[in-house]
Formats: C-alpha cells, sequence, structure tokens
C-alpha cells in the first residue's frame, strides 16, 4: 500500500543512480553497460515528512534491437499500472533519440501523471543543451544531477504533491 513512484527511462540515462539518492540507500546497481539484465528493485523514500515506495524498473534481457524497445515499451506499461505517478527519466548528453520519443508516445496517453525529468544536467552548459527536451512536450519537466543531487529537490515537491 501507499503512493508508488515508478522510474522509467531508456538504459543508461540514470535512473538506478537517482532511484539510490531518493531512497538514501545504495541498493540498485548503477552500470556503466547498456543493456545489463537488472531485476526490479523497490525502495522507500521520504521527502518533507512524506513516505512514498519507489521502483527502479531496470530489468530486461535485449536479445536484438526488436525486443530491446519491446521490452522497455513494456516496462513503461506495467509501470503505468503498478504505480501512481511515473518518473520519466531522460539523458542530456545524448538529446532526445528514438526510444525517449516512442516512451514519451506512451506516456502521453497515461492517466496517471508523469514527471518528465533530464539527467547528467552537471553544469550551466548542460542545462543549456537541456532545453531541447522542451521539445517532447511534456509537462512538467526538471533538470537533475542524480550524481551531484542538484535538481532533485525541486523535483521531489513536485512529486510530494500528488501525495
Ligand atoms: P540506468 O541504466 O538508467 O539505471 O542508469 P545508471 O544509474 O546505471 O547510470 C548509467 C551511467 O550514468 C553510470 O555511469 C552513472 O554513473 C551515470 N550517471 C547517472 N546519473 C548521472 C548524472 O547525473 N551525471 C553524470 N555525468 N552521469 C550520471
Ligand atoms: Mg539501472
Amino acid at each position: 500500500a501507499g503512493f508508488t513512484v515508478a522510474i522509467v527511462g531508456r538504459p543508461n540515462v540514470g535512473k538506478s543512480t537517482l532511484f539510490n539518492r531518493l531512497i538514501e540507500q545504495r541498493k540498485a546497481i548503477v552500470d556503466d553497460v547498456s543493456g545489463v539484465t537488472r531485476d526490479r528493485q523497490y525502495g522507500v523514500a521520504e521527502w518533507n515528512g512524506k513516505t512514498f515506495n519507489v521502483i527502479d524498473t531496470g530489468g530486461f534481457v535485449p536479445h536484438s534491437d526488436d525486443v530491446f524497445e519491446k521490452e522497455i515499451r513494456k516496462q513503461v506499461v506495467i509501470a503505468m499500472q503498478e504505480a501512481n505517478l511515473i518518473l520519466f527519466l531522460t539523458d542530456v548528453t545524448t538529446g532526445i533519440t528514438d526510444l525517449d520519443a516512442s516512451m514519451a508516445d506512451i506516456l502521453r496517453r497515461s492517466d496517471k501523471p508523469v514527471i518528465t525529468a533530464v539527467n547528467k544536467v552537471d553544469n550551466p552548459q548542460r542545462a543549456l543543451d537541456a532545453n531541447e527536451f522542451y521539445g517532447m512536450g511534456l509537462d512538467p519537466l526538471f533538470f537533475l544531477s542524480s550524481i551531484s543531487g542538484s535538481g532533485t529537490g525541486e523535483l521531489l515537491d513536485e512529486v510530494t504533491k500528488y501525495i
């Protein structure tokens, strides 16, 4: 029971890094290798006296590009069913990819609230680059650096408005 937030996004955007930061425990496996098999991780986060569950939707087994995309889309659909709110994570260093765009298409039809965040916004130049993501047409949009924690407070303020 309780309010549940699912973090979805392509491999390597930083979902597990953000998850670890939100739950303030080092639980999920952060991996530089894209597409490594990982299980879903469940944790509990607290912000401003509000507690909620967080799911890191990491696990999938890519066999080919086709299956890969299908699995990620499936992950989004499952997250939309399981969670009360979807946190859609993207990566400023790659810009908007085709897979981001197709995930955004699914999420735009979600009846659950979706909060989009651009991760790896580690410096002012990347904040300028991240403006590209306004073009996806998903609102609200937050800029984060999950490694440094910058921007995560604003994101959590927004998430906890729903609790
Ligand atoms: P996931 O596949 O979406 O779970 O991504 P991970 O959390 O495993 O991170 C993938 C890579 O991105 C790792 O090398 C992380 O250290 C790196 N990473 C995650 N967040 C940030 C960030 O805010 N800035 C930078 N520069 N790298 C990050
Ligand atoms: Mg991960």
